[in-house]
């Protein structure tokens, strides 16, 4: 642990515990750690068991995210200066940093955002046993757009359906008021020397995001807070997003609120109030309404993680589905590095390879690609996602890929994309899948979607020869849906 100039800290103080509300905003950790009037500390750790190796050989939280992170962190720190507030930032196990700056400061309470995965509430657990009982954990619900005691279900009668949740949510619960910053004269005054962590710190490699990317995204509450104000207020673009949300290229086509979200360094409270205040000012129609009604997916998936605990992580699903998964090392790999052979799929992997970030379209047809036509294990490619999307948030994650995967909630019979109407239905011009691979970027727009279609004439008269310029498909798309929906059905019989 570093040096402190320390300077009378025998007064009881106060700690608040950042990890996935990295903002100042709304922030009822925060708030609450302000109010009881006694001086306040804050410390962020870059937990030692997030920057490991999966069993996969590939990092848990790779390049983009950690980067992501580190900006979100030094950002809080300079926010929370600005308000007197200190934040210790360390790497390392969370529970003995904790509990040594317990011990150090002098701390009697401690305010934190409970999480609501398995990883996360154990280090709780942990803290609980290991901290001195006159320490008080207080942790607080604040993941969500609506507080989970305010939905109209007990956690255990949470509907498996969607559409269920959202009709009883939308009659009869409310979105809370935000939580005002206070104003805090803090006493705890010191010379801070910890630092935010380089990613060769983190043991990662130095990555830029591709300059071909929608967006150049920066982490931090400042950023989430502009980025919320050009997409709302300067572009006017919610007054659009529920047409133009399932496009893929473009930075406005959807809000890409996506990884302030998971890091909290937005608070959805705060969205759902700018919506509300959009609407009154400049504009009322189904596109204000459907941001809104996206976010409540994403409530509703977190309080899904909250009902199934850690079966949003088992390979058998929410349902204890036993499907023959293959553990196809090959094919996995021409997924992951965008190799297999159709454009839609390939360019939405690359985008996610030299970017972190994909649109929910293409994440829905590479998750359904993976699982529906090649039938390999869906654990496999929620890891890669773990370890690459910027807004990685393990509820949201893990319970969308079960859903692909046919082994989430509302698992009832099997469901896939089918990939060349999709590439048709979402790209007909060929622009998006042009713009990430560069063997196909020669050719007419009509005939880019499909390469493996080009007859030996076409592919001379293009200059262009498969699996020299492009890769070759690696699947049947009819014949391998055809064969994994028989075990499928075989499994939802018995
Ligand atoms: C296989 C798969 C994995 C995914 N993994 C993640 C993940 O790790 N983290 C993550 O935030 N989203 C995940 N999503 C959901 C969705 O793809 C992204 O939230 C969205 O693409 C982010 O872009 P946006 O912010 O522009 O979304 P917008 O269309 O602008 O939506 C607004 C917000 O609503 C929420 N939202 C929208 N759709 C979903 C959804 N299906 N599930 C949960 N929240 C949603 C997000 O917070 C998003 O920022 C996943 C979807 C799939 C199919």
């Amino acid at each position: 642990m570093a040096v402190f100039l320390v300077f009378n800290f025998m007064e009881n103080n106060v700690l608040v515990w950042f990890r996935n509300d990295l903002r100042l905003h709304d922030n009822e950790a925060l708030f609450n750690a302000i109010n009881t009037q006694k001086p306040v500390l804050a410390v962020y750790v870059f937990d030692e068991n997030q920057y490991k190796n999966t069993n996969l050989g590939f990092p848990k939280t790779g390049s983009f995210r950690a980067q992501f992170i580190i900006e979100s962190v030094q950002n809080l720190k300079e926010n929370l200066k600005s308000i007197g507030i200190e934040l210790l930032v360390y790497k390392g196990k969370s529970v003995e940093i904790i509990t040594n700056i317990c011990n150090d400061f002098n701390i009697t309470e401690i305010h934190y955002q409970q999480e609501n995965t398995d990883e996360e509430i154990q280090v709780e657990k942990n803290l609980l046993k290991t901290l001195h009982p006159s320490v008080k954990l207080k942790g607080i619900w604040g993941k969500t757009l609506f507080h989970i005691h305010d939905i109209p279900f007990s956690i255990n009668q949470l509907p498996e359906l969607f559409t269920n949740f959202r009709k009883k949510v939308e009659a009869q619960s409310e979105v809370n008021k935000l939580f005002s910053n206070s104003v805090i004269n803090n006493k705890l005054v010191f010379e801070n020397k910890t630092q935010v962590p380089t990613l060769s710190e983190l043991g990662l490699p130095s990555i830029t995001i591709s300059n071909k990317a929608v967006i150049q995204f920066k982490g931090g509450e400042t950023e989430a807070l502009n980025r919320l104000n050009h997409y709302f207020f300067e572009t006017k673009s919610l007054a659009t997003y529920k047409i133009t949300r399932n496009e893929m290229l473009g930075a406005n086509y959807s809000s890409k609120f996506s990884a302030w979200l998971a890091l909290g360094c937005i608070s959805p409270r705060f969205i759902y109030h700018q919506i509300k205040l959009f609407e009154s000012k400049i504009e009322s129609n189904d596109s204000t309404y459907w941001l809104f009604f996206e976010l409540l997916w994403r409530d509703y998936f977190q309080f899904i993680a909250v009902k199934h605990g850690n079966k949003i992580f088992k390979l058998t699903g929410l349902n204890d589905l036993q499907i023959p998964w293959n553990n196809h090392k090959t094919d996995f790999e021409k997924w992951k590095l965008g190799q297999t052979g159709f454009p839609l799929i390939d360019a939405n992997m690359q985008e996610l390879l030299q970017t972190g970030f994909m649109s929910n379209r293409g994440r829905q047809n590479v998750a359904s690609f993976l699982t529906k036509n090649l039938g390999i294990n869906w654990l496999w490619g929620a890891k890669w996602f773990e370890s690459l999307l910027i807004d990685y948030d393990a509820a949201s994650n893990y319970v969308n890929w079960a859903y692909q995967a046919g082994v989430g909630n509302d698992a009832r019979q099997f469901r896939y994309f089918n990939i060349e109407k999709q590439s048709l239905d979402y790209d007909p011009q060929g622009k998006y899948v042009k713009h990430w691979l560069n063997g196909i970027k020669n050719l007419p727009n009509s005939k880019a979607l499909f390469p493996y279609k080009l007859s030996v004439e076409e592919q001379s008269q293009y200059c262009f020869k498969l699996n020299e310029q492009y890769f070759e498909p690696i699947v049947n798309l009819v014949k391998s849906a055809d064969e994994q929906k028989i075990k499928y059905e075989k499994v939802m019989r018995n």
